[in-house]
Protein backbone atom coordinates (compact mmCIF):
# COMPACT_ATOMS: atom_id res chain seq x y z
CA UNK A 1 0.00 0.00 0.00
CA UNK A 2 1.31 3.39 -0.69
CA UNK A 3 1.17 5.90 1.70
CA UNK A 4 1.99 10.12 1.43
CA UNK A 5 4.84 10.68 3.41
CA UNK A 6 2.75 13.60 5.50
CA UNK A 7 0.52 10.47 6.39
CA UNK A 8 4.07 8.28 7.15
CA UNK A 9 5.02 10.77 9.75
CA UNK A 10 2.09 11.31 11.67
CA UNK A 11 0.61 9.18 14.65
CA UNK A 12 -0.47 5.59 14.12
CA UNK A 13 -4.22 6.56 15.46
CA UNK A 14 -3.76 9.00 12.39
CA UNK A 15 -3.20 6.59 10.50
CA UNK A 16 -5.59 3.88 11.74
CA UNK A 17 -8.89 6.84 11.00
CA UNK A 18 -7.50 7.53 7.67
CA UNK A 19 -7.81 3.72 7.37
CA UNK A 20 -11.56 3.52 8.56
CA UNK A 21 -12.48 6.53 6.79
CA UNK A 22 -11.34 4.98 3.37
CA UNK A 23 -12.89 2.50 3.71
CA UNK A 24 -16.20 2.72 5.35
CA UNK A 25 -16.62 6.87 4.62
CA UNK A 26 -16.47 9.60 6.77
CA UNK A 27 -17.33 8.84 10.89
CA UNK A 28 -19.29 11.16 12.93
CA UNK A 29 -17.30 13.27 15.37
CA UNK A 30 -18.67 10.78 18.55
CA UNK A 31 -16.44 8.86 17.09
CA UNK A 32 -13.55 10.19 15.96
CA UNK A 33 -13.75 12.27 19.38
CA UNK A 34 -14.04 8.68 21.38
CA UNK A 35 -10.92 7.13 19.24
CA UNK A 36 -9.00 10.24 20.30
CA UNK A 37 -9.50 10.07 23.68
CA UNK A 38 -10.41 6.29 24.50
CA UNK A 39 -8.64 3.92 21.47
CA UNK A 40 -7.54 1.25 23.88
CA UNK A 41 -4.28 1.84 22.71
CA UNK A 42 -3.48 5.17 21.01
CA UNK A 43 -6.55 6.93 22.73
CA UNK A 44 -5.01 10.06 24.02
CA UNK A 45 -6.04 9.14 27.52
CA UNK A 46 -5.51 5.32 27.55
CA UNK A 47 -1.07 6.47 27.18
CA UNK A 48 -0.50 9.43 29.62
CA UNK A 49 -0.95 11.26 32.92
CA UNK A 50 -2.02 14.15 30.84
CA UNK A 51 -1.77 17.17 33.67
CA UNK A 52 0.60 19.31 34.67
CA UNK A 53 3.70 21.49 33.23
CA UNK A 54 5.09 18.82 31.25
CA UNK A 55 1.37 17.79 30.37
CA UNK A 56 -1.61 19.47 28.02
CA UNK A 57 -3.27 21.34 30.87
CA UNK A 58 -4.59 21.75 34.09
CA UNK A 59 -7.39 21.60 36.17
CA UNK A 60 -9.23 23.28 39.34
CA UNK A 61 -8.15 20.43 41.86
CA UNK A 62 -4.45 20.56 40.40
CA UNK A 63 -3.99 24.38 40.80
CA UNK A 64 -4.82 24.72 44.42
CA UNK A 65 -5.78 22.33 47.33
CA UNK A 66 -8.29 24.94 48.37
CA UNK A 67 -10.68 23.41 45.34
CA UNK A 68 -10.77 20.16 47.01
CA UNK A 69 -11.11 21.10 50.51
CA UNK A 70 -14.16 23.62 49.37
CA UNK A 71 -15.51 20.46 47.48
CA UNK A 72 -14.84 18.23 50.54
CA UNK A 73 -16.74 20.45 52.81
CA UNK A 74 -19.75 20.12 50.46
CA UNK A 75 -19.61 16.74 50.57
CA UNK A 76 -19.27 16.60 54.55
CA UNK A 77 -22.06 18.97 54.34
CA UNK A 78 -24.18 16.94 52.15
CA UNK A 79 -23.81 13.83 54.24
CA UNK A 80 -24.56 15.52 57.52
CA UNK A 81 -27.84 16.58 56.08
CA UNK A 82 -28.19 12.90 54.91
CA UNK A 83 -28.13 11.80 58.49
CA UNK A 84 -25.17 11.19 58.59
CA UNK A 85 -25.37 7.74 57.12
CA UNK A 86 -23.15 5.18 58.87
CA UNK A 87 -22.17 3.72 55.47
CA UNK A 88 -22.54 5.28 51.95
CA UNK A 89 -20.69 4.97 48.66
CA UNK A 90 -18.51 8.26 47.88
CA UNK A 91 -18.52 7.70 44.09
CA UNK A 92 -15.65 9.92 41.55
CA UNK A 93 -16.35 10.01 37.98
CA UNK A 94 -12.62 10.73 35.81
CA UNK A 95 -10.49 11.35 38.78
CA UNK A 96 -7.68 12.30 36.99
CA UNK A 97 -4.79 11.92 39.43
CA UNK A 98 -7.07 11.62 42.43
CA UNK A 99 -5.96 14.92 43.67
CA UNK A 100 -9.68 15.99 44.56
CA UNK A 101 -10.56 13.10 46.18
CA UNK A 102 -7.68 12.81 47.92
CA UNK A 103 -8.37 17.02 49.60
CA UNK A 104 -11.67 15.46 50.04
CA UNK A 105 -10.44 13.16 52.36
CA UNK A 106 -8.24 15.24 54.18
CA UNK A 107 -10.68 17.48 55.02
CA UNK A 108 -13.10 15.59 56.07
CA UNK A 109 -10.24 13.33 58.58
CA UNK A 110 -12.10 16.40 61.47
CA UNK A 111 -15.90 15.35 60.37
CA UNK A 112 -16.47 12.96 63.41
CA UNK A 113 -17.84 9.06 61.55
CA UNK A 114 -17.30 9.99 58.22
CA UNK A 115 -14.52 8.57 57.31
CA UNK A 116 -15.20 5.31 58.95
CA UNK A 117 -19.08 5.60 56.76
CA UNK A 118 -16.90 6.27 53.38
CA UNK A 119 -16.46 3.74 50.64
CA UNK A 120 -14.83 5.36 47.92
CA UNK A 121 -15.42 4.35 43.99
CA UNK A 122 -13.91 5.52 40.95
CA UNK A 123 -15.74 5.58 37.38
CA UNK A 124 -11.91 5.82 35.44
CA UNK A 125 -10.94 3.95 32.40
CA UNK A 126 -7.64 5.57 31.53
CA UNK A 127 -5.06 2.32 33.25
CA UNK A 128 -2.35 5.03 33.50
CA UNK A 129 -4.66 7.44 35.85
CA UNK A 130 -5.92 4.59 37.28
CA UNK A 131 -2.15 3.67 38.51
CA UNK A 132 -1.80 7.59 39.35
CA UNK A 133 -4.88 7.31 41.21
CA UNK A 134 -3.81 4.08 43.20
CA UNK A 135 -0.78 5.68 44.32
CA UNK A 136 -2.89 9.13 45.62
CA UNK A 137 -5.56 7.04 47.16
CA UNK A 138 -4.53 3.67 47.63
CA UNK A 139 -4.66 4.14 51.91
CA UNK A 140 -8.42 4.55 51.69
CA UNK A 141 -8.99 1.49 49.67
CA UNK A 142 -11.07 2.64 46.69
CA UNK A 143 -12.74 0.54 44.42
CA UNK A 144 -12.53 1.28 40.70
CA UNK A 145 -14.87 0.74 37.72
CA UNK A 146 -14.76 1.38 34.28
CA UNK A 147 -18.62 1.61 33.79
CA UNK A 148 -21.57 2.52 35.79
CA UNK A 149 -22.84 -0.47 36.04
CA UNK A 150 -20.61 -1.96 38.56
CA UNK A 151 -21.47 1.02 41.08
CA UNK A 152 -23.04 -0.85 43.76
CA UNK A 153 -26.30 -0.17 44.25
CA UNK A 154 -26.32 -0.10 48.52
CA UNK A 155 -27.70 2.56 50.63
CA UNK A 156 -27.08 6.52 49.61
CA UNK A 157 -24.59 7.93 47.74
CA UNK A 158 -22.43 11.33 46.89
CA UNK A 159 -21.02 11.93 43.49
CA UNK A 160 -18.81 14.37 41.86
CA UNK A 161 -17.47 15.26 38.74
CA UNK A 162 -14.55 17.89 37.96
CA UNK A 163 -13.92 18.12 34.06
CA UNK A 164 -15.67 14.70 33.83
CA UNK A 165 -18.64 15.07 31.34
CA UNK A 166 -16.72 17.50 28.76
CA UNK A 167 -14.64 14.05 27.73
CA UNK A 168 -17.50 12.67 27.03
CA UNK A 169 -17.46 12.33 22.89
CA UNK A 170 -20.46 14.83 21.39
CA UNK A 171 -21.88 14.89 17.72
CA UNK A 172 -22.41 17.74 15.62
CA UNK A 173 -25.14 18.85 13.60
CA UNK A 174 -25.58 21.48 10.94
CA UNK A 175 -27.87 23.80 9.53
CA UNK A 176 -27.89 23.34 5.65
CA UNK A 177 -30.90 25.07 3.60
CA UNK A 178 -33.84 24.34 5.96
CA UNK A 179 -32.68 20.68 7.55
CA UNK A 180 -30.09 19.62 9.86
CA UNK A 181 -27.13 17.32 8.55
CA UNK A 182 -24.73 15.83 10.95
CA UNK A 183 -20.72 17.04 10.97
CA UNK A 184 -18.58 14.32 9.79
CA UNK A 185 -14.75 14.10 9.77
CA UNK A 186 -13.42 12.92 6.23
CA UNK A 187 -10.21 12.51 4.34
CA UNK A 188 -8.88 12.83 1.35
CA UNK A 189 -4.78 12.43 0.21
CA UNK A 190 -4.86 16.25 -0.87
CA UNK A 191 -6.48 17.77 2.14
CA UNK A 192 -5.72 15.44 4.88
CA UNK A 193 -9.01 15.52 7.47
CA UNK A 194 -11.93 17.70 6.50
CA UNK A 195 -15.46 17.92 7.81
CA UNK A 196 -18.31 17.55 5.32
CA UNK A 197 -22.19 17.52 6.27
CA UNK A 198 -24.55 14.24 5.47
CA UNK A 199 -27.59 13.73 6.43
CA UNK A 200 -27.87 11.83 9.53
CA UNK A 201 -30.09 8.95 11.22
CA UNK A 202 -30.50 11.21 14.30
CA UNK A 203 -33.37 14.02 13.95
CA UNK A 204 -32.29 16.72 16.23
CA UNK A 205 -35.08 19.31 14.92
CA UNK A 206 -37.10 19.10 18.18
CA UNK A 207 -33.52 19.94 20.19
CA UNK A 208 -32.04 21.92 18.95
CA UNK A 209 -32.67 26.05 19.44
CA UNK A 210 -33.93 28.39 15.91
CA UNK A 211 -30.27 28.25 13.64
CA UNK A 212 -29.54 29.95 10.24
CA UNK A 213 -27.67 28.05 7.30
CA UNK A 214 -24.59 27.06 8.24
CA UNK A 215 -24.85 27.24 12.24
CA UNK A 216 -23.69 24.05 14.47
CA UNK A 217 -25.69 22.72 16.96
CA UNK A 218 -23.74 20.03 19.34
CA UNK A 219 -25.49 17.23 21.01
CA UNK A 220 -23.70 14.28 23.06
CA UNK A 221 -25.79 11.15 23.64
CA UNK A 222 -23.67 9.59 25.28
CA UNK A 223 -23.27 12.88 28.04
CA UNK A 224 -27.06 12.61 28.50
CA UNK A 225 -27.12 9.05 29.14
CA UNK A 226 -24.08 8.73 31.27
CA UNK A 227 -25.57 11.73 32.98
CA UNK A 228 -28.98 10.30 33.02
CA UNK A 229 -27.23 6.73 35.11
CA UNK A 230 -25.75 9.07 37.45
CA UNK A 231 -29.26 10.51 37.70
CA UNK A 232 -30.83 7.51 38.51
CA UNK A 233 -28.05 5.54 40.71
CA UNK A 234 -29.15 8.56 42.82
CA UNK A 235 -32.80 8.43 42.76
CA UNK A 236 -32.59 4.43 43.65
CA UNK A 237 -30.00 4.92 46.61
CA UNK A 238 -30.48 8.61 47.61
CA UNK A 239 -28.02 10.95 47.87
CA UNK A 240 -26.48 14.22 45.55
CA UNK A 241 -24.00 15.14 43.21
CA UNK A 242 -22.06 17.54 42.02
CA UNK A 243 -20.85 18.76 38.69
CA UNK A 244 -18.22 20.94 37.60
CA UNK A 245 -17.14 21.76 34.18
CA UNK A 246 -17.02 24.68 31.52
CA UNK A 247 -19.84 24.37 29.47
CA UNK A 248 -23.19 26.89 28.62
CA UNK A 249 -26.33 27.72 30.39
CA UNK A 250 -28.10 27.54 27.93
CA UNK A 251 -28.32 24.96 24.99
CA UNK A 252 -26.75 27.14 22.20
CA UNK A 253 -25.44 27.37 18.59
CA UNK A 254 -21.64 27.10 17.54
CA UNK A 255 -18.92 24.58 17.49
CA UNK A 256 -17.11 23.89 20.91
CA UNK A 257 -15.11 21.07 20.31
CA UNK A 258 -10.95 21.71 21.28
CA UNK A 259 -8.20 19.99 21.24
CA UNK A 260 -5.12 21.35 23.79
CA UNK A 261 -1.54 20.17 23.32
CA UNK A 262 1.06 21.35 25.53
CA UNK A 263 -1.10 23.89 27.31
CA UNK A 264 -1.92 25.39 23.58
CA UNK A 265 -4.63 25.29 21.52
CA UNK A 266 -4.33 23.29 18.44
CA UNK A 267 -6.18 22.33 15.03
CA UNK A 268 -8.75 19.10 16.54
CA UNK A 269 -6.91 17.16 13.33
CA UNK A 270 -3.27 17.84 14.63
CA UNK A 271 -1.74 15.56 17.24
CA UNK A 272 -4.78 13.13 17.26
CA UNK A 273 -4.37 10.52 20.54
CA UNK A 274 -2.05 12.98 21.21
CA UNK A 275 -3.87 15.93 22.32
CA UNK A 276 -6.58 16.90 24.79
CA UNK A 277 -9.94 16.92 23.16
CA UNK A 278 -13.39 18.01 24.86
CA UNK A 279 -16.34 19.84 23.83
CA UNK A 280 -17.87 22.65 25.75
CA UNK A 281 -20.79 21.18 28.29
CA UNK A 282 -24.58 21.75 27.38
CA UNK A 283 -25.58 22.18 31.01
CA UNK A 284 -29.14 23.29 30.15
CA UNK A 285 -29.61 19.92 28.85
CA UNK A 286 -28.33 17.85 31.65
CA UNK A 287 -31.18 19.93 33.85
CA UNK A 288 -33.63 18.64 31.10
CA UNK A 289 -32.37 15.32 32.12
CA UNK A 290 -32.67 15.56 35.75
CA UNK A 291 -36.28 17.08 35.92
CA UNK A 292 -37.47 14.40 33.45
CA UNK A 293 -36.29 12.14 36.62
CA UNK A 294 -38.37 14.20 39.27
CA UNK A 295 -34.54 14.92 40.61
CA UNK A 296 -34.43 18.11 42.77
CA UNK A 297 -31.64 19.82 40.34
CA UNK A 298 -29.94 23.15 41.93
CA UNK A 299 -29.58 26.15 39.48
CA UNK A 300 -26.66 26.14 37.16
CA UNK A 301 -24.15 28.59 38.63
CA UNK A 302 -20.89 29.74 38.08
CA UNK A 303 -17.76 28.26 39.62
CA UNK A 304 -16.56 32.15 41.58
CA UNK A 305 -19.99 32.05 42.91
CA UNK A 306 -19.66 29.22 44.17
CA UNK A 307 -16.16 28.93 45.30
CA UNK A 308 -16.99 32.39 47.57
CA UNK A 309 -20.59 31.09 48.62
CA UNK A 310 -18.58 28.03 49.90
CA UNK A 311 -15.71 30.64 51.53
CA UNK A 312 -13.17 30.36 49.28
CA UNK A 313 -11.67 34.10 50.40
CA UNK A 314 -11.85 32.62 54.20
CA UNK A 315 -10.08 29.43 53.08
CA UNK A 316 -7.41 31.59 51.47
CA UNK A 317 -7.31 34.55 54.56
CA UNK A 318 -6.51 31.23 56.51
CA UNK A 319 -3.78 29.70 54.63
CA UNK A 320 -2.27 32.87 53.98
CA UNK A 321 -1.93 33.61 57.62
CA UNK A 322 0.34 30.77 58.21
CA UNK A 323 2.74 30.97 54.57
CA UNK A 324 5.86 32.54 53.43
CA UNK A 325 6.06 35.19 50.92
CA UNK A 326 6.44 32.91 47.97
CA UNK A 327 3.41 30.81 48.87
CA UNK A 328 0.98 34.16 49.62
CA UNK A 329 1.91 34.77 46.18
CA UNK A 330 1.29 31.60 44.86
CA UNK A 331 -2.25 31.14 47.05
CA UNK A 332 -3.32 34.49 45.80
CA UNK A 333 -2.52 33.55 42.31
CA UNK A 334 -4.45 30.09 42.26
CA UNK A 335 -7.72 32.15 43.67
CA UNK A 336 -7.61 34.35 40.69
CA UNK A 337 -7.01 31.69 38.67
CA UNK A 338 -10.50 29.82 40.31
CA UNK A 339 -12.42 32.60 40.81
CA UNK A 340 -11.66 35.23 38.36
CA UNK A 341 -14.41 36.23 35.55
CA UNK A 342 -11.50 36.02 33.10
CA UNK A 343 -9.93 32.83 34.13
CA UNK A 344 -12.61 30.16 35.75
CA UNK A 345 -15.12 31.83 37.62
CA UNK A 346 -17.45 32.06 35.11
CA UNK A 347 -16.72 29.91 31.88
CA UNK A 348 -16.71 26.93 34.45
CA UNK A 349 -20.06 25.88 35.70
CA UNK A 350 -21.95 24.08 38.88
CA UNK A 351 -24.88 22.44 39.28
CA UNK A 352 -25.89 19.96 41.56
CA UNK A 353 -28.76 17.52 42.26
CA UNK A 354 -30.33 15.52 45.09
CA UNK A 355 -32.83 13.22 45.88
CA UNK A 356 -34.82 11.98 48.69
CA UNK A 357 -33.97 14.42 51.63
CA UNK A 358 -34.83 17.65 52.06
CA UNK A 359 -31.36 19.44 51.48
CA UNK A 360 -30.19 22.85 51.06
CA UNK A 361 -27.34 21.96 48.35
CA UNK A 362 -24.66 24.04 49.91
CA UNK A 363 -22.62 26.90 47.68
CA UNK A 364 -26.09 27.45 45.25
N1 LIG B 1 -11.37 15.24 37.59
C1 LIG B 1 -9.96 15.32 37.30
C2 LIG B 1 -9.61 14.87 35.87
C3 LIG B 1 -10.33 15.49 34.71
S1 LIG B 1 -9.78 14.85 33.15
C4 LIG B 1 -9.45 16.71 37.59
O1 LIG B 1 -10.25 17.60 37.78
O2 LIG B 1 -8.23 16.90 37.63
C5 LIG B 1 -11.01 13.67 32.72
C6 LIG B 1 -10.99 12.41 33.53
O3 LIG B 1 -12.08 11.58 33.08
C7 LIG B 1 -9.75 11.53 33.40
O4 LIG B 1 -9.49 10.90 34.63
C8 LIG B 1 -10.17 10.54 32.32
O5 LIG B 1 -9.38 9.39 32.28
C9 LIG B 1 -11.60 10.28 32.73
N2 LIG B 1 -12.49 9.76 31.69
C10 LIG B 1 -12.64 10.23 30.44
N3 LIG B 1 -13.61 9.54 29.78
C11 LIG B 1 -14.08 8.62 30.66
C12 LIG B 1 -15.09 7.62 30.59
N4 LIG B 1 -15.81 7.43 29.50
N5 LIG B 1 -15.32 6.86 31.69
C13 LIG B 1 -14.60 7.07 32.81
N6 LIG B 1 -13.64 8.00 32.94
C14 LIG B 1 -13.36 8.76 31.88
Amino acid sequence: MSMSTAVYMTSSLHNILVTEILEQGPMNVERFMAQALAHPEHGYYMKQDPFGVDGDFTTAPEISQMFGELVGAWVADVWVQMGCPSSFTFLECGPGRGTLTADVMRVTKAVPGFHSAVHIHLLETSPVLKAKQHETLSAYKPVWHESLDAVPDRGPVIIIANEFLDALPIRQFQKIGKGWQERMVDYNQTEGFRFVSVSSDLDISDKAPIAGSGDVFEFSPVRTEMFQKLCEIVKANTGGALFIDYGHLKSGLGETLQALYKHQYTDVFDHIGDADMTAHVDFDSLVQTAKALDIYVSDVIEQGSFLKNLGILYRARALMSKADEMQKKDITAALHRLIDSDQMGSLFKVLGFHYGYPFTLPGF
